[in-house]
């Protein structure tokens, strides 16, 4: 393994100016995707900053309803707090959808978030990979793609994005909260992740040496019904094949609130905008939700070997909706 500088940052300060100090450095939470990848020579930082003693561990109320939860919070205790169980479950649910009870319990909230592709060409030296190394090729697109994207991909890259949480920050409209050299920012969880396009080397908006300090749950979608679930090979430890998170809400025998999103389909969460619009102001009906998931999912575009996701992401997506709004009708 190459050497690399480390500094322990003790303010939010500190950390983006030691990443700025170190030319190739690297934030450093859990080091649960971090220290894999250097392991294996696809990440090598000129420096650690590591980032786990910032006093962003906190999770706080805000007084109009929302919840503000710090980048360094465990991805467990924050399945486990009582507001995120309560009043945005499906946020709950795909944190413990994902990995083992050991990596919650190191993972963090900002790296998550930033967790890379498990590509198995991305991570290996050995194969093209035109995220690792843009111009070298895409070893996946004829090779092996089982696992891979079937919305948004380019012809660069048809990696998936591996984070559960995620694909439920992004359908419960949250915001992720940015400090870095130009200030502070924030970006909704719906846009933070990119799809590859001719950059598939950019997974996400974030700027070089912003450090995610958190990420905010708006009031907005606090205590409406949500779910999050989740289809893979094994029943734990396992990565999405597909899965959809979802917040639905009725009133007048109409959808009156929704949001979805997809995860495991595309480079980046997919937030089914299309079938949200037809849904909003239908009666939650069976064939309504066949109707807005299939004209979601039109847009989708299989390769050889993973056409399978398709139904599967269906199926999911409307056993979703109807537990959150079981229809009157047929
Ligand atoms: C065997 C295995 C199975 C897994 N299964 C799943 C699964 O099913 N679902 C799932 O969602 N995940 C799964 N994971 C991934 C796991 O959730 C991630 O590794 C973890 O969430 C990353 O968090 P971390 O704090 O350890 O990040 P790190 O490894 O510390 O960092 C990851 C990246 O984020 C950057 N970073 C970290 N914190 C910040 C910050 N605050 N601001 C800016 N940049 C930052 C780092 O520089 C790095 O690039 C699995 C991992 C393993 C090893
Ligand atoms: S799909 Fe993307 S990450 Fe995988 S080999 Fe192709 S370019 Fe690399």
């Amino acid at each position: 393994m190459k050497s690399f500088a480390y500094v322990r940052a003790g303010s939010v300060q500190e950390a983006t100016e030691a990443y700025a100090a170190h030319p190739g450095a690297r934030y450093l939470g859990g080091g649960t995707n971090l220290v894999d990848l250097m392991k294996l020579g696809v990440e090598r930082p000129a420096a650690l900053v590591d980032v786990t003693r910032l006093p962003l561990d906190e999770v706080e109320e805000l007084p109009d309803g929302g919840l503000r939860i710090g980048a360094m919070v465990r991805n467990s205790d924050l399945a486990a707090h009582p507001a995120v169980r309560d009043r945005w479950p499906a946020l709950s649910q795909a944190l413990l959808a994902g990995a083992s009870g050991q990596l919650r319990n190191a993972a963090t909230t900002g790296g998550n978030l930033l967790q890379r592709t498990r590509c198995p060409y991305f991570q290996d030296l050995t194969k093209p990979c035109n995220k690792r190394v843009p111009g070298s090729g895409c070893g996946a697109r004829e090779g092996v793609h089982r696992d891979h994207a079937v919305l948004g991909h380019s012809a660069h890259c048809i990696a998936t994005h591996p984070s559960d949480m995620a694909v439920a920050l992004a359908a419960l409209d949250a915001r992720i909260e940015l400090y870095g050299p130009e200030g502070a920012r924030s970006l909704p969880a719906d846009g933070f992740h990119r799809l590859p396009g001719d950059h598939p080397e950019r997974d996400t908006e974030i700027r070089p040496g912003e450090l995610i300090t958190g990420v905010l749950l708006p009031a907005a979608t606090a205590g409406l019904p949500s779910l999050y679930r989740k289809a893979r090979d094994r029943a734990s430890y396992a990565f999405a094949l597909a899965s959809v998170a979802a917040v639905l809400h009725t009133g007048d025998g109409v959808v009156d609130r929704v949001g979805i999103a997809f995860g495991a389909l595309a480079h980046r969460p997919w937030r089914a905008r299309k079938a949200e619009e037809a849904l909003l102001g239908a009666a939650p009906t069976t064939a309504a939700f066949e109707h807005a998931v299939d004209l979601e999912l039109a847009a989708a575009e299989p390769l050889r070997d993973n056409a399978y996701k398709v139904p599967l992401a269906r199926r999911l997506a409307l056993d979703v909706l109807n537990r959150l709004a079981p229809p009157a009708t047929p």
